[in-house]
């Protein structure tokens, strides 16, 4: 199967889906207090657990529907509705369900996974503590093996030690999955995740649990966010997630992994579904986000020649400049999230190597999409104007649910360092295997002579304003030397005995500068590939416009690299204009593609074409609108400023 075949074969659940949300057990209303938000996400995460959407990725024997392709493309889709639904939903069945899944044993899944997987069993994902968030490694709850009532003793040690901003803590979660220090005798055993039965069946708190409210946030609202605290708490042995560690009935610790470092990484590795569904999650609101705005762009009309009409904002260079790249960006980033989806879906999860690529794609396009998403929200607001900062037209709304996108699931920038390191000891790898002299003596010559393997022609004329192949060399060139920089710095750091952590922060600027390259060069390659031999003109140009617009915005760097001419570098400009230009009247037809219903958009300037100007005549909001000439007839009386 490829990748788009998988992507197909998804159809029927989103369509379902999306059909569902937009009956009218699920209208939702923009401006409602955090208690009935909550109170509604609450009400709609149990019917799509009754209906068993939380538990389409999970095997059948435990209830599910072994459709993983189907539970990332039910997430991706609740994002069209309530960003809060989606993330409750995660929290539920990626999160904790998902935390028994992939770190459970066969009998606690059968224990467990089917209630957790139909929200009979509601329960949360206990990680992060108020003192370490992206370091995970240095929590500080811990979990105690007392070999006399074969219990183990869940403790939080201090204030610092709360577990916090857990979703569902505050008012819903039965259990939680709690990530706490492991000690068997007198051994830590590194983190490690336990069962923790935190309230009854009416929501009572059970002893020794404390938990309390994080309160207001900056969005998310319809998701009780919360902290949880332990006081000696005792659970059975057997609530110990034992599929990488387990304790024995003589109170012995076994692993199948023996090194603690690898059977920590391990343990985080299997929960990469998390940030696959984020990504494309946040992608989804970026649709949202330009949907609204270029249907809005096209029926707005500002300005036109003297005493003639006036003319759409979608027709203004600047406006094109602002939502087409972003088009352009978001169709890519699609194809690169489907490959990733299909990687994670498919590979086999005992080939570890297959399995540590799909954790670098996920962390290298996560903050790829988000960012991406994030800023192309704010940008689609301004391109509304003051219509945009109405909250009826839902920019406010989704940009204040996706910005925290950025920081969980892994934060964005811990996530791009990671990547830069993870590439760098392959490609150490790779120099050692190919028989070469150990990167320490890699000469400056044979740095060329390495990137030159790797970029046989390479093309740095006005190829690269047409030619795909051109494109493509350019990003393979500047990952292949951002690497290569990279990889001399460490070395020379080596040699001069310069401190490891000291090195690490160094280089940090230049591990995010490789990353970015790489997610770059990956999302080209693989739109690119996603549009096959005898590509639609229509996405060709898309494919185009992403490369152009990615090229322009780092010219500085192509240029400080002599790859490209000052000549070549500013022309990249007026390419990037040609094809905005050329795109301008397929662009509603771009972002209607992706199929949002007008129910799920909800915004007015986008779902009524041209119904602010209706609204206000017929009097909807209380004005009588006499003698306000329609806006499609409007004539010009001021030519833009510029003009
Ligand atoms: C709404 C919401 C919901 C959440 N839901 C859950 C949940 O259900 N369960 C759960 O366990 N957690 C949850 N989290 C926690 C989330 O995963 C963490 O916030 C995230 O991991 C970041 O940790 P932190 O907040 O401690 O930030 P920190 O780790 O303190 O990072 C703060 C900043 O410092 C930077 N930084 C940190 N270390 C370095 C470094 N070495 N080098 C350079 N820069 C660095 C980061 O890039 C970041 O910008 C949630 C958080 C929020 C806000």
């Amino acid at each position: 199967m490829t990748a788009l075949a998988f992507s197909t074969s998804t159809a029927s659940t989103r369509r379902e889906l999306l059909e569902l949300l937009c009956s009218p057990e699920f209208e939702r209303t923009l401006e409602q207090s955090r208690a009935d938000h909550r109170a509604d996400v609450r009400r709609w995460l149990k019917i799509l657990g009754e209906k068993g959407y939380g538990a389409l990725g999970f095997a059948k024997e435990y209830g599910g529907a072994g459709n993983q392709p189907a539970a990332l493309a039910t997430f991706e889709t609740l994002a069209y509705h309530d960003i809060s639904l989606c993330i409750k939903y995660g929290v539920q069945f990626g999160l904790f369900a998902g935390s028994i899944d992939n770190l459970g044993s066969p009998e606690q899944k059968a224990k467990y996974l089917r209630d957790a997987g139909h929200a009979h069993l509601p329960g949360c994902f206990a990680m992060t503590e108020t003192g370490h968030g992206s370091n995970v490694a240095g929590l500080c709850v811990t979990a105690t093996y007392d070999p006399d009532t074969d219990e183990l003793i869940v403790n939080t040690p201090g204030r610092h030690a709360y577990k916090d901003y857990i979703g569902s803590a505050a008012e819903d979660a039965q259990m939680a999955s709690v990530f706490a220090q492991l000690h068997v005798g007198d051994e830590n055993h590194g983190v490690a995740c336990v069962l923790v039965p935190i309230r009854d069946q009416d929501g009572n708190l059970l002893d020794g649990v404390h938990a309390e409210d994080d309160g207001a946030k900056a969005g998310l609202n319809g998701i009780d966010n919360g902290r949880l605290a332990f006081d000696n708490v005792r659970v059975p042995r057997t609530n110990l997630l034992s599929r990488f560690g387990d304790i024995t009935e003589d109170g012995e610790y076994t692993s199948p992994i023996e090194n603690p470092n690898k059977r920590f990484f391990t343990m985080l590795g299997t929960l990469v579904g998390g940030r696959v569904s984020v990504a494309a999650a946040a992608l989804s609101a970026a649709k949202s986000a330009l949907t609204i705005a270029v249907r809005y762009s096209d029926s707005r009309k500002q300005f036109g020649p003297p005493d003639g009409e006036e003319i759409s904002l979608l027709d203004y260079l600047t406006h094109q400049r602002r939502l087409f790249p972003r088009i352009a960006r978001t169709y890519a980033l699609r194809a690169a999230l489907d490959h990733l989806a299909y990687r994670f879906s498919t590979d086999d999860p005992e080939d570890h190597p297959a399995r540590r690529e799909v954790e670098l794609l996920a962390a290298a396009l996560k903050p790829q999409s988000t960012w991406h998403t994030l800023n192309t929200i704010q940008e689609c607001r301004e391109a509304c104007g003051g219509q945009g900062y109405l909250t009826e037209n839902r920019f406010a709304d989704l940009r204040n649910d996706i910005d925290i996108f950025t920081t969980f699931e892994g934060d964005n920038t811990i996530l791009l360092q990671l990547v830069g390191k993870e590439r760098l000891k392959a490609f150490q790898q790779e120099v050692k295997a190919g028989g070469a002299r150990a990167l320490a003596a890699i000469a400056a010559e044979e740095v060329e002579q390495w990137i030159k393997r790797r970029n046989p022609i390479a093309r740095r004329d006005e190829s690269i304003y047409t030619d795909p192949d051109a494109m493509g060399e350019a990003f393979d060139y500047r990952e292949a030397r951002a690497l290569l920089n990279l990889a001399n710095g460490f070395n020379s750091d080596r040699r001069k005995k310069v401190p490891a952590l000291e090195s690490v922060i160094s280089h940090q600027c230049d591990l995010v500068h490789y990353a970015r390259a790489y997610a770059e060069r990956l999302i080209f390659c693989t739109f690119r590939e996603s549009l096959g031999d005898d590509p639609d003109e229509g996405l060709e140009k898309l494919l185009h416009l992403y490369a152009l617009e990615r090229l322009e915005n780092d010219r500085g760097w192509w240029v400080e690299h002599l790859y490209f001419s000052t000549g070549v570098s500013a022309g990249l400009r007026s390419e990037v204009n040609r094809v905005c230009k050329s795109l301008r009247p397929h662009a509603v037809d771009l972002v209607n593609a992706w199929g949002i219903p007008d129910q799920l958009l909800m915004a007015p300037i986008a779902t009524l074409p041209f119904a602010r100007n209706e609204r206000i005549l017929g009097g909807s909001r209380g004005t009588s609108g006499e003698g306000v000439p329609a806006c499609s007839k409007a004539k010009s009386t001021q030519t833009l400023p510029v003009a």
